[in-house]
Order: structure tokens, then sequence, then C-alpha cells
């Protein structure tokens, strides 16, 4: 008999442990199809759930590929391909393998259409202000401008005809922290989908991938964070086979004398977002792009946010403005809804 998963409400926050962990893994006896995973990488808590014949599998699979994901793009393992790259910048090319290549690609396909909102060079600048480890520090001005000269995504040179990648300076250096969950949760999609599998759920620090819908027909639900109180949520969308990833300066951030400094960077400043949104959602087929422009329009802030949406329209929008105010693009009508209290309008 083939079960569907049942009715999922996520939200988007998941409380980060304080070491990796072992994997949690479930498999319920009433519901002999569904297993689930939970488990720490790429500095997060993430939640693998399959429903169908090869459930299993499916989802060992694809925590394998985010274990192998990890060791090739993290920044901190010097084993890294991604590592390896950053410690030749300005020195020689690197070739990489077909996949980092690609995905660099992507990126820089991003940073030029977001007009650099979105910039994987961020590297040094995340470095600077120690979000890089977990000490803190505000950077002095002089810094931020002589770090900020290496920040430039036109200093990347990629060579599809051997996969070389070039850094223009030393000192340069590329950071994949705002795409690398979303484009696990696409390849980690595309492998399950190699299994007899009827539905999936795939949350990676709260970057959330559905597959399939329950049996009743319906979609899964699923909450996006309220940044003002990141464990509740601000409303709930109804969908199926979409990514849905929010960026929020409450995700990482730390304090001193008073103010707040986030961990997503304006690259033009060197200095974090001043955005006038508390968070982004983004709703779309590819989990990847869905990451790079959570991030980009979150820097954008609201008014750019949403001309950037209108002169795209291949993926919905949530901007949580403010406490009680919430904006959506007008294709997530019937699909979003707001929690009491929150009032919703929708953009065209
Ligand atoms: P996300 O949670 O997807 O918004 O990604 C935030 C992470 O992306 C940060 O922790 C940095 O590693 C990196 N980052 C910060 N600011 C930017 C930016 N403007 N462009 C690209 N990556 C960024
Ligand atoms: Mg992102």
């Amino acid at each position: 008999m083939k079960l569907l998963l049942q009715a999922v409400c996520i939200l988007l926050c998941i409380l980060p442990l304080s070491s990796a962990c072992s994997m949690i893994n479930r498999k319920t006896d009433s519901q002999k199809d569904t297993y689930s995973t939970e488990f720490f990488a790429m500095n997060t808590v993430m939640y693998i759930e399959a429903a169908g014949e090869d459930s299993e599998e499916a989802v060992l699979a694809g925590c394998e590929k985010i274990y192998e994901l990890e060791a090739m793009l993290s920044r901190t393992d010097p084993k890294s391909e991604i590592s390896k790259l950053n410690a030749e910048a300005g020195v020689r090319e690197v070739t990489v393998s077909e996949e980092t290549f690609q995905l660099l690609n992507n990126a820089v396909l991003v940073c030029q259409d977001t007009g650099g909102a979105f910039d994987i060079t961020i590297a040094p600048i995340m470095d600077l202000w120690g979000f890089s480890g977990s000490e803190y520090r505000v950077p002095e001005a002089e810094e931020i401008a002589e770090t900020l000269g290496v920040v430039d995504y036109n200093g990347l040179v990629l060579d599809p005809t051997d996969f070389g990648v070039l850094f223009a300076g030393k000192g340069m250096s590329v950071d994949l922290g705002a795409i690398a969950k979303g484009y696990a949760s696409d390849c980690v999609l595309e492998i399950m989908k190699g299994f007899d599998i009827d539905s999936a759920l795939i949350n990676l620090g709260g970057n959330v991938c559905v597959y399939g819908r329950k049996s009743s027909g319906e979609g899964f639900r699923v909450a996006i964070a309220d940044p003002t109180h990141p464990t509740t949520y601000a409303g709930i969308l109804e969908v199926s086979d979409l990514s849905i990833i929010t960026s929020g300066g409450y995700e990482r951030y730390f304090e001193e004398d008073g103010k707040r400094y986030i961990h997503i960077m304006d690259p033009k400043t060197g200095k974090p977002a001043e955005s006038d949104l508390l968070s982004v959602s983004i709703v779309g087929p590819d989990g990847i792009r869905c990451d790079a422009l959570s991030t980009a329009l979150f820097v954008m802030g609201k008014e750019a946010a949403i001309e950037y949406w209108r002169d795209h329209r291949d993926f919905g929008c949530i901007l949580v403005v403010s406490e009680t105010e919430v904006l959506a693009s007008r294709d997530l009508e019937g699909v979003f809804t707001v929690t009491e209290g929150k009032t919703l309008q929708f953009f065209d």
C-alpha cells in the first residue's frame, strides 16, 4: 500500500544544535512507508522525509549527497574544492569539478542580474565581521574600505573549456553560504526522485522543498517564520513541488552597544544590509534560485525587491515588513495566508 506524507507544518526556523549530532532516524509503525532522518550538516539542522516504497533508501541517498556537498563547498574545511580555490586567489587558475564550476557560473549570473546585491565574493567581508567563525566584531571604516577592494564578482574569471576558475586579485575568496542549501535541496530532490517515492519533504535549516501531495490531494503546509518572534510563524503557504527559502537578519546576528549586526551584507557598503525588510521568502521550482534571490532581495529592500519581482515574475515572493505587515506577490494569492493580527497585501 502506498502511503503519502501526512499534513506537515514546518516552521522555517529550527533551533541550531550546539554541536554536530549523529543522525536520528525514524520509521513509525503506523506509517511503514514513511521514513525520515534528522541530522546536522552545513552548520545547521537538516530534516529529510519521504513516503513510498523506497522511502528509506531515498532519504539515506539524499543525506549522503548533503555530506558530499558539504565536503565540496565548505569554506572552513581546507580540503574542500572551495577552500583550495580560495587559497590560490590571484595566484593561478584552478580547475574545479564540473559541478562546482556550474554552481559558480549560476551564482555569477545572479550576481550580474541583481546588480551586485548578491555577490559570492563577499567572503572577506564575512571574515572581517567575524561571521566566518563566531568571534564577531565591528571593524573600523578603513578596514571595511580596504576589504571591499577585493569584493567584486567581476574579478572571478570562469573558463568553461577546462572548468578553470581564476580570481583577478589576491585576497579574494568566494562564500557560497547564500546558495549552498538551496542548491543542496535541488540535488537531494533529484536523487530522491530516482527512487520509488510518492512525496518528500526536505528541510535544510529552514530552507524547505516539498515534492508530491498528501493523499487528500492537498499541498503541504509550510510555515513562514515570524522574524520578530522566530519560534512562531507569520503565515502559511500551501504548496507542492516547490522550494520555499527565507532570508532574514533574525537568522544570525550579534549585538554590540545595543546595535544589532546581521549576517547578510550589503556588498556596496561592506556592512550588514540596512534593509527595510525583516525577511524575504522566495517560492519557486529551483531551490538554488530561491536561495540566491532571498538573500539578494533582502539586501535590495522593499521597493527594489518588488521591482525585481515585476521584472521577472518567475517566482513568488513574501516580504515581511514589520511585526504586523506582510506583502506578497499576487501569484501567491489563494495559497498564502497570514496569522491573526497581521495584515497581508498582494502586489502586482
Ligand atoms: P542566506 O541565509 O541564504 O540569506 O545567506 C546568508 C549567507 O550568505 C551569509 O551567512 C553569508 O555567508 C552569505 N552572504 C551574506 N551577504 C551576502 C550577499 N550580499 N551576497 C551573497 N552572499 C552573501
Ligand atoms: Mg540565500
